[in-house]
């Protein structure tokens, strides 16, 4: 079977009577009319589909917990929906665990992550209630082992580690690989594990962690992360009789952004894990643990798209055509911090010819501000309106105020119905936090 994060577009998208690209029932054109541009659009049955492909991939599984990897995407409407699909939420902030915990999520079911968590963040995981922390380091055992004494409380922890398997994605978004910042090489696991069990009488060691990298498309990486982490589970037991339950694989399942891209579906990811499983623990002599999936991208990166205003064009003598769009790199960092690629349509006459080859630029302040080089486009006029796809993840979540420009909006859609779930930013809100000293005052 298909699933939705093989789709270059929302499982909603088409075309209407008006000839103008509709998404979840909604013209995107009247969209750009009414909330303004830039826009992030949401598709709410894209996210909703996607996430119950995920539960029933591994429904053949008898144990496992689902969470959604909150940084690509997390706002409180975002949470309502995964909490209401099953979903905990995995988190690397007290701004996460913040939104999680005010959106009403079950904090028992959540995970916080992250290689360089505060005291303070700690304090407020445990006071929260947070399920699951993931400990990256030898410093934040001794951080959470006292911030979980002086709350009278005994903490269930994960170990994240590194399990030496590098995945071809881009550099800045491989984490599995040996020389990484994130987790415990698997030599510094036997160190962390006598130290919790002699001295760090707070903690609990229920498992082990792992996130091989982001945007994976090989499923044998999958199989293998499981091999790895059981048979270190197997070493622990045999070593220290201490019976691990739990391993958490991370995300990283890719999606596809343009044409050229074949993400495998979450059938077969899950099928190679659960086959991973059932072949290496009885080789370990570990018994089948309960595991934690833990996607972002592939959950909400194809539900989102964002609509662009076609503005100023530029051609350069005997060079490039460049056509200057609203918004940019920060809405949508992706393309200058990864040269990541995108595929665009003209939301308003989505039929016409592509004939002219185009650079679509943003509007800020940097030379490297490309949304896409060199694609060919119909002839693109003053105000019509860009759709990217495959904007759900990873845009808004590392957006910025860079030259002071506003964040957009992003609304969600579903049965020709659209609401706000992020307000546009406002001159007002920009200037919030900013502080004139009382000697500069005018
Ligand atoms: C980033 C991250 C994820 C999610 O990765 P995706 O590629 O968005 O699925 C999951 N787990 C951990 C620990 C991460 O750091």
């Amino acid at each position: 079977m298909t699933t939705a994060n093989q789709s270059l577009k929302p499982i909603t998208t088409q075309i209407n009577d008006d000839n103008h690209i509709e998404i979840g029932g909604c013209d995107l054109v009247e969209l750009a009319q009414q909330y303004g541009t830039p826009l992030y659009v949401y598709d709410e049955k894209t996210i909703r589909t996607i996430a119950q492909q995920y539960k029933s991939a591994f429904s053949k599984y008898p144990k496992v917990s689902m969470l959604y990897a909150s940084k690509a995407f997390m706002t409180k409407a975002v949470v309502r929906i995964l909490d209401e699909e099953g979903f905990g939420f995995d988190m690397v902030s007290g701004g996460e665990i913040y939104t999680a915990s005010t959106a009403g999520a079950d904090m028992k079911k959540c995970l916080f992550n992250g290689n360089n968590k505060s005291y303070d963040e700690l304090q407020m995981a445990v006071e929260l209630g947070v399920g699951l922390i993931s400990v990256d380091n030898f410093l934040e055992l001794t951080l959470l082992n006292e911030v979980a004494k002086s709350n009278n409380k005994t903490v269930d922890i994960l170990l994240r580690v590194t399990p030496g398997i590098e995945c071809h994605t881009h550099e800045y978004i491989q984490t599995g690989h040996l020389d990484s910042k994130f987790g415990f090489d698997l030599t510094q696991t036997d160190e962390a594990v006598e130290l919790i069990i002699d001295e760090y009488k707070n903690l609990n060691l229920v498992g082990l962690h792992a996130h091989i990298g982001s945007q994976i498309f090989e499923t044998t990486i999958y199989y293998d992360e499981v091999d790895v982490l059981l048979k270190e589970m197997g070493r622990i037991k045999t070593k220290y009789g201490l019976n691990l339950t739990h391993i958490n694989l991370g995300g990283g399942l890719g999606i596809k952004y343009t044409e050229s891209d074949y993400p495998p579906s979450i059938d077969e990811i899950a099928d190679k894990i659960i086959t991973s499983i059932h072949d290496n623990a009885p080789k370990y002599n570990v018994e089948l643990p309960e595991i934690h999936i833990e996607p972002g991208r592939s959950i909400i990166g194809t539900s989102g798209v964002t609509l662009y205003t076609v503005g100023s064009s530029k051609q350069v003598p005997n060079g490039k055509k460049y056509v200057a769009v609203d918004g940019g790199m920060a809405d949508n960092p992706r393309p200058s911090l990864y040269q990541a690629v995108y595929t665009a349509e003209v939301a308003n006459r989505p039929d016409d010819k592509a004939t002219e080859t185009v650079t679509i630029a943003g509007r800020f302040c940097e030379s490297g501000d490309i949304l896409i080089k060199d694609v060919k486009m119909p002839e693109l006029k003053e105000g019509d309106i860009l759709c990217f796809y495959n904007t759900g993840a990873y845009g808004y979540s590392m957006s910025s105020n860079y030259n002071r420009v506003l964040k957009p909006a992003a609304v969600l859609v579903n049965n020709s119905q659209s609401d706000i779930i992020i307000n546009r930013e406002s001159y007002e809100n920009l200037v919030a936090c900013d502080v004139i000293p009382e000697r500069l005052k005018k």
